[in-house]
């Protein structure tokens, strides 16, 4: 099955939105095994975006739009949807109520040209929108598919996972070829080193592997590919690959698919029923962020401190004041102070420290830019790793984030070692 991607929005041709959903919905698409083969990004000017759906809809099986939905004249995806197709716009008396309702939770009155998002060409299986206020729609006519989605991505995933995968399920060949994904995390291990560790597992049969380079973790990409009916095949042969990849990479490897270091730490924490503390200079508070990013977080999170100044780090953390002078701010010695500090002011069990430069100005040759110490009080006593990270000021504070959860995992885990 062919399908095209039609984005709508004058601001993704000015470059100021990014065309995110192209992204997204590709990804779904092709691990369905339907073959994306167009993009378009057309602009609200209702002559282009018509030339452009009668073209899609003329070459493709499957066209999916996002955007032009909203209550303004200038959306008009679904209007010109229906003039291509040659349908006539009907009111769905379901959707004005949903709207109505929506309208009333606000306590606001409903503007009239709202009354818009809830008209959709004859025929069409409505999407709600439980988040917005516009409705999608899918439409089935002459063998084509078309598949209209709101703009915002917070209101066209949850729209697409809910009601357009079990659809597109339904209506694909079972014997198209479909991709099954999984992906491996890992942290504190380059590419070349990863590749080196798994050496002729790079190309076990029937799997393709890929190794992908992200910010502050690597990606072990395996795709079996199989049919409807051979997935089971496919799932085992994942689960084969992944043990085998596992003995090599051990606890390099923090999560897979859809986890995230913040997402393992904080449920171990929880699990192991521990509690935590920060202690930030480099990092500004985007550790406190990140360890307060899942909901449920207070469970394990107790607070922190951002000593950016000298003065802070003393007086609040009770950092030796000689120890700033004789070490510098960005040391060991400072790195563990910090987290003892908080760790006894906040009465957690654990308590993790940053201390670096962050750059672009500051470093020099005993102290380069992208120089990091981290440190980790345990009720075992305090320890700290010094880091170098390379890359802008942004890089270095988000790869401290990381290794500064990688390290209350590892601690987690060893402490489990050693019971
Ligand atoms: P619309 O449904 O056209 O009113 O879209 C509303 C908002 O959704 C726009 O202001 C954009 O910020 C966002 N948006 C629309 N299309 C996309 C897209 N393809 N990728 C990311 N964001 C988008
Ligand atoms: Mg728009």
């Amino acid at each position: 099955m062919k399908a095209e991607i039609v984005a709508t929005g004058t601001e993704l041709l000015l470059g100021e939105t990014l065309n995110t959903s192209a992204h997204y919905l590709t990804g779904k698409l092709s691990s369905l095994g339907i073959e994306v083969d167009y993009h378009t990004t057309v602009g609200d000017n209702p002559d282009r975006l018509e030339q452009i759906l009668r073209q899609a809809i003329g070459r493709t099986d499957l066209l999916v739009t996002t955007g032009g939905l909203g209550p303004t004249v200038d959306d008009l995806t679904k209007e010109l949807v229906a003039k291509v197709l040659d349908l006539k716009m009907e009111l769905d008396a379901f959707s004005l109520e949903q709207l109505k309702q929506f309208f009333a939770r606000r306590k606001a009155p409903m503007p009239l040209n709202n009354e818009k998002q809830v008209y959709f060409p004859t025929g069409s299986k409505i999407l709600p929108n439980p988040i917005g206020t516009a409705p999608g729609a899918i439409i089935k006519k002459n063998g084509k598919t078309v598949i209209i989605l709101p703009g915002p991505p917070f209101e066209m995933r949850p729209m697409f996972d809910t009601y357009v995968w079990p659809e597109l399920q339904r209506i694909i060949e079972p014997h198209t070829e479909r991709m099954n994904e999984r992906v491996l995390k890992v942290f504190g291990m380059g590419e070349s080193a990863i590749e080196e560790v798994l050496g002729e597992l790079m190309s076990l049969p029937n799997l393709t592997m890929a190794l992908l380079a992200k910010r502050a973790e690597m990606h072990i990409r395996l795709v079996a590919r199989s049919s409807q009916t051979t997935s089971g095949e496919a799932s085992d042969a994942l689960d084969r690959a992944e043990e085998k990849i596992r003995q090599r990479l051990g606890d390099k490897i923090f999560g897979r698919d859809q986890e995230t270091m913040i997402g393992i730490v904080g449920q171990t924490l929880r699990n192991k029923h521990l509690t935590i503390a920060s202690a930030e200079s480099c990092t500004g508070g985007l550790l406190g962020a990140a360890l307060t990013q899942e909901p449920g977080s207070s469970e394990f999170y107790l607070g922190g401190v951002v000593s950016y100044s000298n003065s802070v780090k003393q007086e609040i953390l009770g950092v030796n004041e000689d120890d700033l002078k004789k070490f510098g701010a960005v040391s060991e010695e400072v790195a563990k102070e910090m987290a003892a500090g908080v760790r006894s002011k906040v009465g957690s069990d654990l308590a993790i420290s940053t201390t670096g430069i962050a750059g672009p100005d500051g470093g020099s040759d005993q102290k380069p830019v992208g120089l990091v110490y981290i440190g980790l009080a345990t009720p075992e006593g305090v320890q700290a790793k010094r880091f170098q990270f390379y890359g802008e000021r942004e890089s270095v504070r988000q790869l401290t984030v990381q290794a500064a959860l990688n390290e209350v995992r590892q601690h987690m885990l060893n402490s489990e070692r050693r019971l």
